[in-house]
């Protein structure tokens, strides 16, 4: 067996054949709307290119047919379920039964090494059952990357290729005909990659399925048999990005209850929910793949250091799965991407959480500012961070004062990472403190006044100060401190209706000033009121705001919980607001009726 001489071939059947069912593919497959139960026919290629590499040795090589013949089954079966709408299940029965006749004829799991130990386990008739579902999850994983038509192609490519490389580095462990198998699957799944790229999509997933029984069979073949317990990962690895993907999309069903994890067929797969944010086809095929090459050298790594013990294998697979995680995030948040979800918004406008948000800039808040001073009638401006974010979920008064609000800016690097989780397009966060500044110079600009409300008694006159020796020509209409009795309140809103300043800074902490404000916005009648939580005992001296290189890390939380560890229940709202980011990016997107593409 030259493996060479397979690996040719497969290319030479499989790379024309590529071609033509591109040629002819092409305008059927870009119509919008047109038929969408067609097969795959990336599969069915593979599977001559393999008959024809394979043909020399078929009646030397016992186990080639028994693959080959399960694969032209599993293809047409999964063609069938293709054609018939919601008959996915028709596709894994199909698989299933083919798994368990390869099984039966030798490719099967039969023997596992457990860690930390020279003993075998013969697993018997288990084994029988280990294969059968080792089989179906490989066809269900690539199936259901099957609308992307390059990524299962891809990914099989890649993963076959690997285990090649496996078999040559360990031939004593990996059947003879592994390599050859994997080498011809290799060149057959990869010369169809820039093919398939240039096609739009797929409505079908019976070459998927295919390919996914294949990469599974060959698995069990090369690597799984007679060896160590970490070797029988490898499998897992090579595909570890349709099966990230898999248990990503499963997990956003789980809000659904079980029941939708195990009949939703219309669901958000990973590779949607990145279209869905923007980015291409080009690049989630990229990222997709660009994953699967990070996986497939971790094998060839832990091969590499097979005789290492086995403790240090598993901290090396941990370490690198972590890193791959986060490299993968972070080109994510790096890409250029389009508009995506973004184009869903009114301009100027975002919703986190279903609460509205301004993603103004500190410049951007002073021309807003003035124009509200220019309009002289009475507005709203919220700044809530992750904790108000969180409260207003469970607080409706607080959720319908934000709604009405006339300008809500992001404040807290809580509320900036959540909207940057979730695509919005929120960059920076408008600290309460700097909102003041430029709220003051606005009034100062356009001759208006500003009345202090909240903090201890003292503390508004000494802010009052400290902002008139920053801002040339400001005029401070009042200071009042924010410990008054409900007696008092009367008197304090006459006193400002009276004063009639342009701006309202009111310090009672969150959600205490929101609904003050609101209460009394009309008949206040002042043009800018905000709450400013505590900003005002910064700004008067008496508390220290967090150095410079911590606000632009975004950690004034962390400095301001050490300087105030009271404030550490507050911070449940950071992960808090993460998590409901996460739950949301996990959210299945809204499907149209019509079934999307590669699954009915
Ligand atoms: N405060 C007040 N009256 C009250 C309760 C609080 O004036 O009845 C003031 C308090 O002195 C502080 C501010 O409201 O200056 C709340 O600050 P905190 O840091 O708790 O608010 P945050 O910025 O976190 O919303």
């Amino acid at each position: 067996m030259s493996n060479l001489i397979g690996f040719l071939t497969s290319v030479a059947v499989a790379l024309p054949a590529a071609a033509i069912v591109y040629l002819w593919e092409r305008g059927r497959l870009s119509r919008p709307g047109g038929p969408y139960a067609r097969a795959d026919f990336s599969g069915l290629i593979v599977l001559v290119a393999l008959a024809v590499a394979w043909w020399p040795y078929l009646d030397v090589a016992t186990q080639l047919p028994a693959i080959l013949f399960g694969g032209a089954i599993v293809f047409l079966v999964a063609a069938l379920a293709d054609t018939w709408r919601r008959a996915w299940w028709l596709a894994i029965v199909g698989v299933a039964l083919i798994a368990a006749l390869l099984s039966y004829q030798g490719i099967t799991v039969q023997v596992v090494n457990l860690p930390f130990s020279q003993n075998y386990i013969f697993l018997g008739w288990f084994g029988h059952v280990v294969t059968v579902l080792w089989v179906v999850i490989c066809s269900v994983l690539f199936a259901q990357a099957a609308s992307i038509l390059a990524v299962p192609l891809g990914v099989a490519g890649l993963a076959a290729g690997t285990l090649f490389l496996i078999c040559q580095l360990q031939p004593t462990i990996t059947h003879p005909q592994a390599a050859f198998v994997a080498v011809t699957m290799c060149g057959a799944a990869l010369v169809q990659v820039p093919f398939a790229r240039m096609l739009s999509h797929a409505r079908a997933s019976a070459g998927a399925y295919t390919v996914g029984y294949l990469i599974g069979a060959l698995s069990i073949m090369g690597a799984l048999k007679n060896t160590a317990f970490l070797v029988a990962l490898l499998p897992l690895i090579v595909v570890g990005v349709p099966l990230f993907a898999a248990t990503f999309t499963y997990a956003a069903e789980l809000r659904r209850g079980w029941r939708a994890v195990v009949f939703t067929e219309r669901r958000g797969h990973l590779h949607d929910l990145l279209l869905r944010q923007g980015y291409s086809q080009r690049q989630v095929i990229g990222i997709l793949l660009g994953g699967t090459v990070y996986l497939c050298l971790l094998a060839l790594l832990l091969v590499g250091i097979i005789e290492i013990t086995f403790v240090v294998k598993i901290i090396v697979v941990a370490g690198a799965i972590v890193f791959g995680l986060l490299f993968f995030y972070i080109l994510l948040r790096l890409l250029p991407r389009s508009a995506g979800e973004r184009a869903a918004h009114e301009p100027g406008q975002v919703r986190l959480l279903g609460m509205p948000l301004n993603p103004i800039t500190l410049d951007t808040a002073l021309d807003e500012a003035e124009r509200f001073l220019e309009e002289d009638r009475p507005h709203m401006i919220v700044t809530p961070d992750a904790s108000a974010v969180v409260k207003a979920l469970q607080d409706e008064e607080l959720r319908e004062i934000i709604e009405d609000a006339d300008l809500v800016p992001p404040d807290g690097a809580g509320v900036v990472l959540a909207a940057r989780m979730l695509n919005l397009p929120v960059d920076v966060r408008c600290a309460g403190c700097d909102m003041v500044e430029q709220l003051c110079q606005a009034a100062a600009n356009r001759n208006r006044t500003v009345y202090l409300l909240g903090g201890e008694p003292g503390i508004a006159e000494e802010a009052a100060a400290k902002l008139q020796e920053r801002i040339a020509g400001l005029e401070i209409a009042g200071c009042q401190h924010g410990y008054f009795t409900a007696e008092e309140e009367a008197e304090i809103v006459e006193d400002i209706r009276r004063k009639r300043p342009g701006v309202l800074l009111v310090a009672l902490g969150i959600p205490r000033q929101e609904k003050w404000i609101k209460a009394h916005l009309e008949e206040l009648n002042v043009p800018i009121c905000i709450g400013i939580g505590g900003s005002l005992d910064v700004i008067s001296g008496r508390k220290m705001r967090a150095p410079v290189w911590m606000q632009r890390a975004g950690l004034e939380w962390l400095y301001r919980t050490i300087k105030e560890p009271h404030r550490l229940p507050r911070l449940v709202a950071l992960p808090e607001i993460i998590w409901l980011s996460i739950r949301e990016l996990l959210r299945p997107p809204d499907l149209p009726s019509e079934p999307p593409p590669g699954r009915q």
